[in-house]
């Protein structure tokens, strides 16, 4: 009863913020027999991959328990509840590649080979690079991990930006996000990025929305941009506004998922989970404007102690991550919610998983080309653009992850 009365002030007060959201494009949430029909033809394309990956038919088997086994990694037992289709292509999370796709059965290969080796197929050594393209920003966000960087001189020029694409790309990539500061402050940059790149790996702007305008929006589709993960931090604009110390940044995330819906990107929002927001009730009011939004995916981020947090009482308590993965459990893995963006949390798949960044299937390459293991962690290991690149690479890995591992 107390539930059913929070959710539905949830939904008034979602109801109550006025947005300018067209509604006509966006994603379509898949559910009961059309998602078993979609499982069963995944369950073929796993089949298809595993037997171009190896001669052996004991392999074969032992290669598919592998697959069942990482996933029961992650998820436990809790079965798949919906999918979003979107531009013809099937998604069960923000950092997997859309089925049914040449990049999913390279991603399937790729997971395949941390178990066997794989001479037959081609794979990639990256699921997904976060690089910091720029660090100019026009916002100064209460969690910034950027923040000691910001707004200072660039270093890397737009042809070292596309060099160090290259590099990754070279060793393969199934995505790349750029972020900043605020990547859209260097849209040409962008546009070069993807005009030369190879076009195997999925790009994303990780952004604030800010100059996300229609014609900027028209241009990276063109360009073959995928989508676009826009940070949204309240549910109330004031509140996301004065989180993010700028006063049209609301503005910009409605503007900014608007544009990039009509132009046929993927959205994706991203939530600062705070202590001061966390609630059963502020979660939901959350996931109802993004409903109304229209975005694919929700992207849940656990506050760490770096850039403007430094030094500071950020990280959660057992008490609130138990509300967030329940609330991650619910929306997710229920039929009550089938027709709720996906929400992608990584803390609760790091704690059960390990880190599958810090050099393993990504890293965080910084504004200087400098390679970090994470956007959160960050602890400099030489440069992309370095003759030395694969031995740092190789050391950041040995090194690994400090929090999950
Ligand atoms: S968090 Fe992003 S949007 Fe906010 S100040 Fe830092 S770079 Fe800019």
């Amino acid at each position: 009863m107390i539930a059913e009365f929070k959710e539905k002030k949830a939904q008034e007060t979602t109801s109550l913020i006025s947005t300018t959201i067209d509604t006509s494009n966006g994603p379509k949430f898949i559910n009961g027999l059309r998602l078993k029909l979609v499982q069963l033809k995944i369950k073929f394309t796993l089949l298809k991959v595993i037997l171009k990956c190896y001669y052996n038919p004991i392999v074969w088997i032992q290669s598919l328990r592998y697959l069942i086994k990482l996933r029961r990694r992650f998820l436990g037992n809790i079965k798949v509840h919906k999918m979003v289709y979107i531009n013809g292509k099937y998604h069960i999370g923000l950092y997997t590649p859309g089925w049914n796709s040449s990049l999913y059965e390279k991603f399937i290969a790729s997971n395949l080979n941390d178990f066997k080796p794989i001479k037959l197929v081609e794979v990639n050594r990256f699921n997904n690079i976060f690089f910091a393209i720029t660090k100019k920003c026009a916002l100064q966000c209460e969690h910034c991990f950027e923040w000691d960087n910001l707004n200072k001189k660039e270093t890397l020029s737009d042809d070292q930006l596309m060099e160090v694409v290259k590099r990754i790309q070279d060793k393969g990539v199934s995505q790349i996000h750029l972020s900043g500061g605020e990547p859209l402050i260097r849209m040409d940059a962008i546009l070069k990025i993807l005009n030369h790149a190879d076009k195997s790996t999925n790009f994303w702007v990780v952004t604030s929305g800010f100059k996300l305008n229609n014609t900027n929006a028209k241009r990276l589709k063109e360009a073959g941009l995928k989508g676009a993960v826009i940070s949204l931090d309240h549910f109330i604009p004031e509140k996301h506004n004065t989180f993010r110390n700028f006063k049209d940044a609301f503005y910009w995330v409605e503007e900014a998922v608007k544009n990039a819906n009509n132009n046929n990107l993927i959205t994706a929002l991203s939530l600062c989970t705070t202590k001061d927001f966390i609630s059963e009730e502020n979660l939901m009011s959350y996931m109802e404007l993004a409903k109304k939004l229209k975005v694919s995916f929700v992207q849940f981020l656990e506050p760490k102690a770096v850039g403007h947090y430094v030094n500071k009482d950020v990280l959660l308590n057992p008490q609130q991550i138990g509300v967030l993965e329940n609330f991650f459990i619910k929306m997710n893995f229920t039929n009550k919610f089938g027709n709720y963006p996906l929400i992608t949390y990584h803390g609760y798949y790091q704690r059960r998983q390990g880190c599958l960044s810090a050099g393993k299937k990504g890293i965080y390459i910084d504004t200087d080309g400098d390679m970090n293991p994470c956007p959160f962690c960050h602890k400099k290991n030489g440069n992309v653009l370095d003759s030395n690149f694969n031995s740092n690479l190789n050391i950041l890995q040995s090194a690994g992850c400090s929090s999950y591992n």
